[in-house]
C-alpha cells in the first residue's frame, strides 16, 4: 500500500537545483512534502561553488534595515522573505549542518574552510537527507497548465527522451542569465512569460565597467586599494563609493565598480553619459597632497625624473600611464616640473577620470538585474498572482543586490518561503 502510495507522484517539483531551489527543495522535503528537484546540468550548485571566487560569500551580517538597503530593487516585495529568513537564520542553518563560518571585512560572511563547496554540499545534504529525489542533467522545458493551474512539467530526460511529470505544485528556481556555462541560461524567463508573466528587462549587473581611456590597455591587472570613485551621469555625481577597483581585459572591476556597474548599466542603455571619477589618495586634502609632493621632491636629486616622483606616490604600473595622462615625460627632469604640473598632479591624482562607454556581458556579471515582474507574485508567500500553484524562488525574480553576500541570501530567503508552498486565499 505505501509502495502505491509513493508511485502516486509528487507533491512539488523543482526546477533547478541552484541556491534558491535546493533550498527550496529541502524546506518542502523536511515539511512532509514529497519533493521532485529538477536540473539541467550533471550536478548541484554549480554557480554556488564558484561564489565569492571559490570562497563563497554566503550572506551578510549587518543589521536588518542595513541589509535591506544593499537590495537594489524590489527590497519591499522581498522584506516578508527575508523576515521569515534572514542572515542570521542563513548562519544558523549552515553551523547547523556543520559548515563554521567567519565575518570579515564589510560584514561579509565565508565558510572558514574558504570553500564554497561546503556550502553547495551542504545545501546538496538538506536535501538528500530530507529525501528529495534529485534528476539531473534534466532540462525542464515547459510548464504544464489545466484550467489555469499547474499541473506538471515536460521535460527531456539524461536519454534525451521528452518526458512530463504530473504534479500540483512547481517552484521555479532556474535563476538568471549570467555567467550561463552555469547552467543559468533564462529558462525561467522563457517559462514565467509563456504563462503571462511579465519579464522586467534583463540586464547585467555587477557586471566590469568598460572604459575608451587612452591608458586603460596598460593598467591590465592594476589593483587600486583604498580608493573612493564617484559616478557620474551626465556630469552629475550618482554614486560614491569607497574600496577596491581592478582593471582586466574585461574592464574596470573590484568591489566598487561592481557596486556601480548597476547604476552605469542603465544610464547607458537610456544614452546618458557616463564616466567614472577615481581619488586615488581619498585620505590626503589638495593641500596635505601638495605639502606631501613638495616633501618628495625635496628629497629627490634634482636630475632624478619625474618617473621617480610618481613611482612615490602611485603603484608602478599606474606611473607611465598617469605620466602620459599628464602630458609630462616620466624622464623629464623633476626640478623642471612647474607648479602648475604639480597642480594638475594633483588634480589628476584626485580625480583620474574614465569615461564609460560600454560594460560586460551576461557571460562576466555577477547577477541579471530584472526578471519575473514582482508585483505578479505575492510576496508573503511567492506564489504567482496569475498561475495558482506555481512559486518562484532565486534570481528569476526581478530582485538584485550589491556585492556582498546579498545576492545568495536573496536566493535562500525567497528558496525557503516558497519551499514553505504557502497559501493565501484572496
Ligand atoms: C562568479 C559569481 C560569483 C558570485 N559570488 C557571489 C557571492 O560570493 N555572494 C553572493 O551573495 N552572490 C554571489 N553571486 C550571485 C549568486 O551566485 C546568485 O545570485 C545565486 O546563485 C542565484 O541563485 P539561484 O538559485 O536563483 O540561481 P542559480 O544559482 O543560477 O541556479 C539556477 C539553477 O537552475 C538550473 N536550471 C536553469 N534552467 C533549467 C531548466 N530548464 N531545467 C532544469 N534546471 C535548470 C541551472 O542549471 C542552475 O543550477 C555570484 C555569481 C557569480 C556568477
Amino acid at each position: 500500500m505505501e509502495a502505491q502510495m509513493q508511485k502516486q507522484g509528487f507533491d512539488v517539483i523543482v526546477v533547478g537545483a541552484g541556491a534558491a531551489g535546493l533550498m527550496a527543495a529541502g524546506t518542502a522535503a523536511q515539511q512532509g512534502r514529497r519533493v521532485l528537484l529538477l536540473e539541467k546540468m550533471e550536478k548541484s550548485g554549480r554557480k554556488v561553488r564558484i561564489t565569492g571566487k571559490g570562497r563563497c560569500n554566503v550572506t551578510n551580517a549587518r543589521p536588518a534595515e542595513e541589509f535591506a538597503s544593499q537590495v537594489r530593487t524590489n527590497a519591499a516585495f522581498f522584506a516578508p522573505a527575508f523576515a521569515g529568513f534572514d542572515n542570521r537564520a542563513t548562519m544558523r542553518f549552515f553551523e547547523r549542518r556543520g559548515v563554521k563560518l567567519e565575518v570579515e571585512r564589510g560584514d561579509r560572511v565565508f565558510p572558514k574552510s574558504g570553500k564554497a563547496w561546503d556550502i553547495a554540499n551542504a545545501l546538496l545534504d538538506y536535501c538528500v537527507d530530507n529525501g528529495v529525489e534529485i534528476r539531473y542533467d534534466t532540462r525542464v522545458t515547459e510548464i504544464l497548465t489545466l484550467s489555469g493551474r499547474v499541473f506538471g512539467v515536460k521535460y527531456i530526460n539524461k536519454r534525451g527522451f521528452e518526458r512530463k511529470e504530473e504534479c500540483p505544485a512547481v517552484i521555479l528556481a532556474t535563476g538568471g542569465v549570467s555567467y550561463p556555462a552555469t547552467g543559468s541560461t533564462g529558462d525561467g524567463y522563457a517559462f514565467a512569460a509563456d504563462l503571462g508573466h511579465t519579464i522586467e528587462p534583463l540586464r547585467p549587473s555587477l557586471t566590469p565597467l568598460v572604459t575608451s581611456h587612452p591608458q586603460a590597455r596598460y593598467l591590465d591587472r592594476l589593483l587600486l586599494r583604498n580608493i573612493r570613485a564617484t559616478l557620474y551621469i551626465d556630469n552629475a555625481p550618482v554614486r560614491e563609493e569607497f574600496g577596491e577597483l581592478g582593471f582586466s581585459e574585461r574592464g574596470i572591476e573590484g568591489a566598487v565598480a561592481l557596486r556601480m556597474s548597476r547604476d552605469a548599466v542603465d544610464a547607458l542603455i537610456d544614452g546618458h553619459r557616463v564616466k567614472l571619477v577615481v581619488d586615488l589618495k581619498p585620505a590626503l586634502s589638495e593641500e596635505v597632497l601638495r605639502e606631501r609632493i613638495a616633501r618628495e621632491r625635496a628629497e629627490l636629486a634634482p636630475t632624478e625624473f619625474f618617473g621617480e616622483l610618481l613611482r612615490k606616490l602611485v603603484p608602478q604600473p599606474l606611473v607611465h600611464p598617469l605620466a602620459r595622462e599628464l602630458d609630462i615625460h616620466s624622464k623629464d627632469y623633476v626640478s623642471k616640473i612647474t607648479d602648475a604640473q604639480v597642480t594638475r598632479l594633483i588634480r589628476t591624482l584626485k580625480g583620474l577620470t574614465f569615461p564609460i562607454t560600454d560594460y560586460a556581458p551576461f557571460e562576466y556579471a555577477v547577477t541579471t538585474a530584472g526578471g519575473v515582474r514582482c508585483e505578479e507574485v505575492n510576496p508573503r508567500t511567492l506564489e504567482s498572482l496569475k498561475v495558482p500553484g506555481l512559486y518562484l524562488a532565486g534570481e528569476v525574480l526581478d530582485l538584485d543586490a550589491n556585492t556582498g553576500g546579498y545576492n545568495l541570501q536573496i536566493a535562500f530567503s525567497t528558496g525557503r518561503l516558497a519551499g514553505q508552498l504557502k497559501k493565501e486565499t484572496r
